[in-house]
């Protein structure tokens, strides 16, 4: 049944190759459909180069601990606070992490965490205990706000990591949302489970990682409740890696183990990711925060790049204005490197 949500045509454009004498060169790519998450996407193989990995350090020169707002000196004076009904400190705060409202919110309860005051961690530094006390805080503001708005149903926790993912500031800092309705892409993958339950009696995301596991063929691994595999159709250039959380129905039904293997896992991804030159990626951690069959708590994690030499954006008209994908890295290829990984770092 899960089957019947991926579709994919193989396709091949032709042309006079200038480097080989002009004889007939044959493009072969991929159209890939995933019905579940309503992505379309174009596998180009042929057009895969192992990325440059950018400066660093050109980064961190335009951007100084001395002009940042989250660093010791300007995060006490100039972050905002919460009102008291939320929290009397005005911060939720854990070891050296802080929660705070964001000063340009874009949902009414949208906020801003931080995991320390350390202005940079490189992606191979994003360890589990890096990232533990700013995934924790987010936790404490989740259960705070459900005591005091009791009518939210949906929250998330998201990520763009360095500038390459849209993130504005080199400080690593998430970004949590929490609201009545779902965004578009929960909205849209809840009614996709909500219809299968009724056109098939079973439970959607229990269905998919069983087929994901079965087939074998872009399953990474299962760690303590967490099923980790890389898209059949990718959100981003780079492919995406996604990760279910077997039979947890609400953010409140996740324990502090699987918190830890969550971020386990997470750090092997960018491990991962680091090794191949990335130095960039965006994360979305989608949950209800009432019980809620259809969504399983699940996330997804997205490489991105900017393309030397000049910077270009992994974004074009193909992606913002036809809503489809263009990705040189083959899902299957991603799946099977990462397995590899998974395995060995577990002995
Ligand atoms: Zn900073």
């Amino acid at each position: 049944m899960i089957d019947s949500f991926y579709k994919k045509e193989h396709l091949t454009g032709k042309y006079l190759d200038p480097f080989n004498g002009f004889k007939e060169k044959e493009m072969p790519f991929e159209i890939r459909h995933d019905d579940i998450t309503g992505v379309t996407c174009r596998i180009l193989p042929g057009r895969y180069r192992i990325p440059v990995k950018p400066d660093i350090q050109a980064y961190l020169e335009k951007s100084t601990t001395s002009n940042c707002p989250f660093c010791p000196g300007l995060f006490e004076k100039g972050t905002p606070r919460f009102t008291p009904n939320i929290s009397p400190a005005g911060k939720f705060q854990r070891g050296k992490a802080f929660l705070f409202p964001n000063a340009f919110p874009h949902d009414r309860f949208n906020c801003v965490a931080i995991f320390s005051d350390e202005h940079f961690i490189g992606l191979n530094e994003l360890t589990p205990e890096a990232m533990q006390d700013g995934f924790g805080v987010c936790c404490d503001y989740f259960k705070r706000i459900k005591e005091v708005h009791p009518a939210v149903r949906f929250c998330s926790i998201n990520w763009n990591y360095m500038p390459p993912a849209g993130g504005a500031l080199i400080h690593p800092h998430i970004q949590t949302i929490v609201g009545e309705n779902p965004t578009s892409y929960v909205a849209r993958i809840t009614a996709k489970a909500r219809s299968y339950q009724e056109a098939v009696g079973s439970n959607l995301w229990r269905d998919l990682i069983a087929y994901e596991k079965e087939t074998d063929e872009r399953f990474i691994a299962s760690t303590g409740a967490i099923a980790w595999m890389a898209s059949f159709a990718p959100q981003g250039l780079a492919g995406e890696i996604r990760f279910i959380f077997h039979g947890k129905r609400s953010f409140f039904d996740l324990t502090d183990n699987d918190m830890i293997d969550l971020l386990a896992g997470l750090s092997r991804i960018f491990g991962y990711l680091d090794g191949k030159n990335f130095i960039s990626f965006n994360l979305g951690l989608f949950a209800g925060l009432a019980e809620n069959d259809d969504l399983w708590v699940q996330g997804r994690v997205l490489p991105r790049i900017s393309l030397l030499p000049l910077g270009t954006s992994d974004v074009n008209y193909f992606e913002k204005l036809h809503d489809e994908i263009i990705c040189p890295y083959v899902p299957e290829v991603i799946g099977g490197e990462l397995k590899d990984l998974f395995q060995t770092r577990k002995e």
